[in-house]
């Protein structure tokens, strides 16, 4: 059963998320778009004995309070941070980073950090839902955790191109009287528009996934889209008719263009397809790489492993440094990807290899294999006891662990700390405006 009760509230704090702490007897509660020493009315919706609270009003402001440039903020989820100045989101990443530290006992100190050079406009894929509301046709984001469909004009996060194409793709839905998708019912054409952006070769590529081969009218809607946002490079029709929350399905058809786009990252071509891992705030990306490069400082003498290295990029930049660079990843069409991109820019001292990464290390360390460097760069739940003690028995001189989540990167390192020091670490904002940081540390031998 369902019980809103609402109360007033005053925010004691910001925790590790950002979010605002306040209490209601003994609790402690946590909402977003609440900053330390602001009062509010919020609602409780008690469900199943779980307490989840929702804004209502805010009765005083914090004078840290920053203007908050967006309609959707709150319900998209995607920029919790925004009625955070940008030195206050720094600080809060850096103690996240170093809470995460200190809870394990690790004695590191953060030498580095970089902060994003674009706060708006700097997301290279803008995936939107179509959807009918009341009977209108909307696009929009899925709101946190749900499927709920919360409609917005223009998002600052991603270009001014981008939210073009999805107003222009709405518009042409009108005229031609092509329908969205609808969940429940799984009927309806258009699930999703997805649009990338290259920032160095400014190709764009828009991918329309619909539930069907069938697109009525399908060359119209190209030369409509053409017309209106003529400097699209391709486009292409990604197929799916499951009944799934992935996004894309397998098939896919090239409407107009080459079906794919290029990007450069610190002088290496990057070919992009719909389905493509790709980091996706390309500025804030160079500046990572740059940061495991000039950590590294290779001599041109040394093996590399890059392990978890998605379609290679890490790697690819390393290569032109190193003796030869071996990529690890389990994701077969990563894989692929990443050999086509070494192929693509004549690099032949890299090679990828499919595989678990803690198996594949494991067996190199069975062989006392000589590895010089090794670069990990782990999902957010981190590594794995085998692959970390694999690390300590390979005994390489340098290691790189680039991290998104800093928890799991602390417990990790424990591990590490048996044979290294960490001699250099640094923070990297890629996601402005969200509590996520990306460190990298450089390890060496005690
Ligand atoms: N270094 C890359 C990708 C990092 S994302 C870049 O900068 O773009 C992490 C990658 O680890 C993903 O590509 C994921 O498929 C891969 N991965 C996850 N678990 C793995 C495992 N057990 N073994 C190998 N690769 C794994």
């Amino acid at each position: 059963m369902e019980n809103k009760k609402k109360y007033e509230i005053v925010c004691t704090g910001l925790n590790e998320y950002g979010l605002g702490e306040f209490r209601i007897g003994k609790d402690i509660y946590s909402i977003s778009n609440l900053l330390p020493k602001e009062k509010a009315i919020v609602e409780a919706n008690d469900y199943q004995g779980i307490k989840k609270f929702k804004l209502v009003k805010l009765i005083k402001e914090s004078n840290l309070r920053s203007s908050v440039p967006c309609k959707v903020f709150g319900r998209c989820g995607n920029c919790n941070l925004l009625h955070m100045a940008y030195e206050d989101q720094i600080k809060l990443k850096y103690n996240y980073v170093q809470k995460a530290f200190n809870d394990n006992k690790l004695k590191i100190k953060i030498d580095d950090v970089f902060k994003a050079s674009n706060l708006t406009e700097y997301r290279n894929k803008m995936q939107v839902a179509y959807r009918y509301y009341n009977k209108d046709l909307i696009y929009g984001f899925y709101e946190d955790d749900t499927h709920r469909v919360i409609p917005f004009d223009n998002c600052l996060a991603h270009t001014k191109e981008q939210n073009e194409i999805a107003k222009a793709v709405l518009k042409i839905m009108k005229e031609l009287k092509l329908t969205p998708y609808d969940e429940d019912k799984r009927t309806g054409l258009i699930r999703f528009l997805i649009v990338r952006y290259a920032y160095r070769t400014k190709e764009t590529l828009v991918t329309i996934v619909t539930n069907g081969k069938i697109f009525p009218a399908r060359s119209e809607f190209v030369k409509r889209l053409r017309n209106s946002c003529p400097y699209i490079t391709t486009i292409v029709q990604n197929i799916n008719t499951r009944k799934t929350s992935i996004i894309l399905g397998d098939e896919e058809e090239v409407l107009y263009g080459k079906g794919y786009i290029e990007d450069i990252l610190l002088g290496v071509k990057f070919n992009i397809s719909s389905s493509t891992f790709y980091q996706v705030n390309s500025y804030q990306v160079e500046v990572l790489y740059n940061t495991v490069k000039n950590y590294l400082d290779l001599k041109g003498t040394e093996t590399v492993i890059d392990a978890y290295c998605g379609v290679g990029t890490i790697g690819m930049i390393l290569a032109s440094q190193a003796k030869e660079v071996i990529g690890v990843e389990q994701n077969k069409k990563s894989v692929l990807n990443a050999r086509d991109n070494a192929y693509h820019n004549k690099i032949k001292n890299i090679h990828f290899v499919i595989d678990d990464a803690t198996n594949y290390l494991e067996e190199r360390a069975k062989v006392n294999d000589k590895v010089d460097v090794l670069v990990m760069d782990p999902p957010r739940s981190g590594s794995t006891e085998v692959f970390l003690e694999s690390v300590n028995k390979l005994a390489p001189n340098k290691v790189i662990y680039v991290s998104c989540e800093a928890k799991t990167l602390a417990r990790d390192l424990k591990i590490l700390l048996k044979n290294y020091k960490v001699t250099r670490c640094g923070i990297v904002d890629m996601f402005v405006n969200s509590y996520h940081v990306e460190t990298v540390c450089l390890l060496t031998k005690k």
